[in-house]
């Protein structure tokens, strides 16, 4: 199996029987999750019974982008631990945020911690990281094997980064918050979907997926603004979806 489902998709807060920003890979039996935000953590263990992942990558300390990470530490810690730590892939605001939570637990009891940004070797997939504008440090992410190349951009304002980071991707996963008044701020933390659009055409991705939408906003005229800046296919991040990465097939499902 090689593919992305979609645990959340919301930025801020979860609208009702939605969550926050959460995606599970999988990749022949590997399980890789990216980012935890609110209410994902139940939505994940309906796929990985006892929280049983491979690795976790969390782009930036924002609770809509990480709070269930604590769910899974005390669920490994009281119950479903197998005495193996967890690789957990950061930046160090994660952990001093969610550690803050329970100052009395270690959260590297659970989980074995590598910092972001950086390079590493996550099971079938080289991952690197890059720090993007956003009002505290947000690492994007891109996942790449000989096979396929998924990059994630996490929350970020416009910035050329986001050409090489989601460069010749298979599917390129891009914040589309279009939270009123944003283009006039001075300093730029978030994109437009329309943006979105727009750096995924200059990567040169082959598919877009919307995600990040905030409360309340239409997600299909998200897509439509999208598509207005970029000619691949756009998938809007509804929670259930399925989207593979074998570039035999590249139908999306729910599931
Ligand atoms: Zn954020």
């Amino acid at each position: 199996m090689r593919q992305v489902t979609v645990l959340g998709g919301c930025g801020a807060y979860p609208e009702p029987s939605r969550a926050c920003s959460g995606f599970l890979v999988e990749w022949d039996g590997f399980r890789l999750v990216l980012d935890l935000g609110y209410a994902t953590l139940p939505r994940l263990l309906r796929h990985c019974p006892d929280g049983a992942v491979d690795a976790i990558v969390i782009t930036h300390e924002h609770p809509d982008h990480c709070i269930d990470l604590h769910g899974l530490f005390r669920m490994r810690l009281y119950g479903a631990a197998d005495g193996t730590r967890l690789p957990l892939y950061c930046p160090p605001g994660v952990l001093s945020r969610l550690g803050g939570l329970e100052p009395e637990a270690d959260m590297r009891t659970v989980f074995d911690v590598r910092t972001l940004p950086g390079t590493y070797r996550v099971g079938p997939f080289e991952l690197s990281g890059v720090l993007l504008p956003h009002y505290v440090p947000n690492v994007g992410v891109r996942l790449r094997n000989d096979q396929v190349v998924l990059a994630y951009t996490g929350d970020t304002g416009p910035d050329p980064l986001l050409a090489d980071l989601g460069r010749d991707s298979d599917l390129y996963i891009v914040e589309a918050t279009d939270r009123k008044g944003e283009e006039r701020q001075p300093r730029r933390n978030l994109l437009t979907s329309e943006e979105a659009g727009l750096w995924a055409t200059r990567a040169g991705a082959r598919s877009l997926m919307l995600t990040h939408f905030w409360p309340g906003n239409d997600r299909q005229a998200a897509a439509t603004a999208a598509r207005s800046a970029f000619g691949g296919e756009v998938f809007i991040a509804d929670e259930d979806l399925v989207v593979s990465l074998d570039r035999r097939s590249s139908q999306a499902r729910t599931s």
